[in-house]
């Protein structure tokens, strides 16, 4: 066989295995990006409870101070009843207004947090629910990937053990430009050349569409033992038998 025969051979194990091991690698992507929505979800969660934490903290902090202020106004109020002159009443019923309206105060607070707690609820089980079904949706993407790994596993040692094979006579060199061209286009590494104007000699790269030097071109027809990269995307260049044939007739 010669080097180009050598490489189209490779190249059709090569694109197989790429094909199946693409396979394996789409569902991983997909199981990757429902893991990650999932842990964004669960952080958003870990972080409300953070906060409703807190907050239930502050609610109790008020409640304390509410407590206090209603056992000091009782107090006033005793002594409100025990009151012996009219300026001692009033110094007592004044401080008596002022503990009201601190007591509104804190009452206003502790409305507006218990507030802020019913909120904090809801968005926990909305988040709740979403995360809920996120892990239904990894956990099929988890049966998904350990599927379709199994189902490619065999076939897939079968194709790299051929393709080792295939690769193992192709020259170290030749061998680099494919591996190169393979990996830059998902295993389409073996550019045609095309026939663009016969009578002009007009040749370029099927794959990229750059034209070639016609001796470029003369030497690939001439010997498929070269291997030439195509100047335009570096896949390595090569005449397919139809245009060979068309040149002979010629
Ligand atoms: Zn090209």
């Amino acid at each position: 066989m010669s080097a180009i025969e050598d490489l189209l051979a490779l190249h059709l194990v090569d694109k197989q295995a790429r094909g199946l091991r693409s396979r394996v690698e789409n569902a991983q992507t997909y199981l990757n990006a429902q893991q990650s929505q999932l842990d964004e979800l669960n952080a958003s969660i870990d972080e409300l409870a953070q906060r409703s934490k807190l907050t239930q903290a502050t609610v109790a902090n008020l409640e304390t101070e509410a407590g206090s202020i209603d056992e000091r106004t009782n107090k006033l109020r005793d002594d409100l009843k025990n009151s012996s002159t009219t300026k001692q009443y009033n110094v007592i019923l004044e401080e008596i207004n002022n503990l009201k309206e601190a007591k509104g105060q804190v009452d206003d607070r502790a409305l507006a947090e218990l507030e802020g707690l019913d909120t904090i609820s809801a968005e926990t089980e909305a988040l709740t629910a979403k995360a809920t079904e996120r892990t239904t949706v990894r956990d099929s993407a988890t049966i998904e990937l350990k599927e379709r790994t199994d189902e490619v596993a065999e076939q897939l040692a079968l194709l790299e053990a051929e393709r080792a094979e295939k690769a193992s006579v192709v020259p170290a060199a030749a061998l680099e430009i494919f591996d190169q061209a393979a990996d830059d286009f998902e295993g389409d590494s073996m550019a045609p050349l095309e026939e663009i104007d016969r009578r002009r000699l007009e040749y370029g790269c099927s794959c990229c569409n750059v034209s070639l030097p016609f001796n470029l071109v003369n030497t690939i027809m001439a010997d498929d033992n070269i291997v030439q990269q195509c100047k335009g995307c570096l896949r390595i260049l090569y005449a397919t038998e139809e245009l060979r044939g068309a040149l002979v007739k010629k």
